[in-house]
């Protein structure tokens, strides 16, 4: 059987230095655990408009489709500001997303112990946290019609539309189960069925989807506004949530700031399954480009690093493989390392870039 297929895009600013140290985690996986990938890399973003005069190449385009995992560092600098709309860096990572069809937006807020002093809940309330949003990415009122500035009578009325099919929440409800399967079985939809029609067909098919396919994860339901404050009050009580566009939009930015620095934050977008089972993905740092220390060594690769430990964990079926690149991350940051984004302690140096995914290696290694 041929091994499985990775495409890196790594991008612009600091998307190549973060993505060279994942590149040496990957090689640590082929050398030490019989994991051997099939690594294609390619540009994207201001990198391919340099190099093609367009941010993505329908070359790369094609490849992405047919690998089993993309994997993306950051796109965008103040060199391609003004740029034409259509060919801004952007532009190439919008494109993937939407000919790829990535329907499920997967944002962890994950807390690692040495890192609780950087939330600006209590440590109590944020240590150990592990939580997945699933946020459909593809519908809902950023793309319902009508929408517009209209006028009616002598003032302008300004219109969006939510908008959600039973198959479309249909399959990111799937999708939020699946992930559930493989972490604490417990799924919490959010709507707002009280005040809004497409709430309410949303909790009846999610509701559907649950007693006919995944009767065995449990489920509960919750309006999108008191699920924001359960979140701030006690967020280890949910394990995946699962909501539309707009409320994920929000309550995912909200869970990730709970634990802490940009710097440490991964995400993938899934889609539907392909024929050999696993779903089109897409995995990047929450983080854009970074122009402000691009070049310097100094950005923080652990965002891409847990980007690849979600693609290990969602792609490859690696759980146990993800788990010891996450605790070997949570052993590097309890050691004291620190990259110049997560200093808040007195006395602490900080390392590079590569520094830190050298650290990381070690620390894979003394896993063994
Ligand atoms: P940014 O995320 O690039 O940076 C915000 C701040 O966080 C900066 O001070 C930066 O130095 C710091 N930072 C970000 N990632 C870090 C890391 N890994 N380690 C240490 N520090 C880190 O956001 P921005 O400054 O608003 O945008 C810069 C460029 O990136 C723009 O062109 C923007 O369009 C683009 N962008 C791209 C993506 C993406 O590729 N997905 C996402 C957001 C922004």
């Amino acid at each position: 059987m041929s091994n499985p297929s990775i495409l890196i895009l790594p991008g612009d600013g600091i998307g190549p230095e973060v993505m060279a140290e994942v590149r040496k985690i990957i090689s640590w996986y082929g050398d030490n655990r019989d994991l051997a990938f099939d690594v294609s890399e390619d540009l994207v973003g201001g990198a391919a408009y340099d190099a093609h005069g367009t941010p993505l190449h329908d070359d790369t385009m094609a490849k992405a489709q047919e690998v089993d995992a993309v994997l993306l560092g950051a796109v965008g600098g103040p060199k391609y500001d003004n740029l034409d709309f259509s060919v801004k860096p952007e532009r190439g990572l919008l494109r993937l997303r939407k000919e790829m069809d990535l329907f499920a937006n997967l944002r962890p807020a994950q807390c690692f112990d040495a890192l609780a002093d950087f939330s600006s809940l209590k440590k109590d309330v944020v240590a150990g946290l592990d939580i997945m949003i699933v946020r459909e990415l593809t519908s809902g009122i950023y793309f319902g019609e009508p929408r517009g500035i209209f006028e009616e009578g002598n003032e302008r009325v300004g219109i969006n539309t939510q908008r959600y099919t039973e198959s479309e929440i249909e399959r990111v409800a799937r999708s939020a189960f699946e992930l559930a399967r493989r972490r604490g079985n417990k799924v919490c939809s959010m709507e707002k069925a009280n005040v809004m029609e497409s709430g309410i067909l949303w909790r009846e098919v999610v509701q559907k989807v649950h007693d006919e396919e995944y009767a065995d994860v449990e489920l509960s339901h919750m309006y999108a506004d008191a699920g924001a404050m359960q979140l701030c009050r006690w967020p280890k009580q949910f394990d995946v949530i699962v909501t539309d566009n707009l409320f994920g939009d929000l309550l995912s930015d909200a869970a990730a700031m709970l634990t802490g620095s940009l710097g440490m934050l991964p995400s993938a977008s899934l889609g539907a399954p392909m024929a050999n089972g696993r779903p089109k993905a897409l995995y990047e740092p929450v983080h854009g480009s970074a122009p402000d220390i691009a070049g310097e060594g100094k950005a923080n690769p652990i965002a891409c690093v847990l980007s690849f430990a979600m693609a290990l964990r969602y792609s490859f079926d690696q759980g146990a493989e993800a788990d010891r690149l996450e605790q070997a991350v949570e052993k590097v940051l309890a050691d004291g390392v620190r990259t110049a984004d997560l200093l808040g302690e007195e006395g602490v140096t900080p390392v590079s870039t590569s520094e830190m995914g050298d650290a990381i290696i070690a620390a894979l290694n003394a896993s063994l």
